[in-house]
């Protein structure tokens, strides 16, 4: 097996090759390493190698791991999995990036619940592009709405759209999704001026990640790529 720093340093390539492939600015896309179900040791291998980013998918494992590597200065912290209206709080706190916010509640208690000594909580918009019944995210219809109202809270800074596509669907689907996403944003960005940056789409997985950047990923999500195969899903919040 390879090491996490090898990883690292693959993973890295990847995204830079798929970068300069798309015609894009080198270091306009950034690696997101997904570190669900991961040890706090493996984050610290990671962090040494020079990754920066972690994203979490569950808050209390995320804060045990906060807690472990509480004597690293510089780790940047992403939430991007479901949730609760009970857990915004913690979230609000302790996290410099969320990925998932889906619907309006969950933005205005994140706002009012953001410390005001931490600069504003950088969030983005999780949307369900496929329409899936089984995911999370809100529908392209309802952002319009969504941003008019997020552009109201001033402890957030609304910097784009986030989206898992399905990944079964034939790869001419997948890129589409990507796209859809895309061109969804510049819409956005054009019709909504004073929601936020809106500068960046987080999408793309590490199988999928060359596609995504290829379409215009700023944040690509990487676990399996970097860590390895996860354990058998569990359902820890
Ligand atoms: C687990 C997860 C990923 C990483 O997926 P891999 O296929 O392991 O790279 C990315 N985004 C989200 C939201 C996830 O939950």
């Amino acid at each position: 097996m390879s090491s996490i720093a090898d990883n690292i340093g693959s993973v890295t390539r990847r995204i830079q090759k798929a970068t300069l492939q798309a015609g894009r600015e080198p270091g306009s896309v950034r690696l997101l390493a997904v570190s669900k179900t991961r040890p706090a040791e493996d984050l610290k291998a990671a962090f040494e190698a020079g990754q920066v980013a972690f994203g979490e998918n569950y808050l209390q494992e995320a804060l045990d791991k906060m807690q472990a590597l509480s004597g690293i200065e510089g780790i940047e912290w992403h939430f991007i999995g479901p949730i609760q209206s009970n857990k915004t709080r913690q979230i609000a706190e302790a996290f410099a990036w969320v990925h998932s916010v889906d619907r309006l509640k969950i933005a205005r208690r994140l706002s009012e619940q953001r410390p005001e000594t931490l600069p504003p909580l950088n969030i983005c918009l999780q949307v369900n592009i496929n329409n899936e019944d089984s995911k999370s995210g809100c529908t392209l219809d309802d952002l319009d709405e969504l941003l008019e109202a997020i552009g109201e809270l001033p402890n957030l800074r609304l910097r784009g759209l986030m989206a898992i596509p399905d990944p079964d669907q034939p790869e001419a689907e997948l890129r589409l999704s990507f796209r859809k996403l895309a061109s969804t944003l510049t819409k956005l960005r054009q019709g909504h001026p004073e929601a936020g940056p809106l500068d960046t789409l987080s999408m793309g997985m590490s199988d999928d990640l060359e596609m995504a950047i290829a379409e215009g990923a700023t944040w690509v999500r990487v676990g399996t790529a970097l860590f390895g195969a996860r354990p058998a899903k569990h359902s820890q919040s």
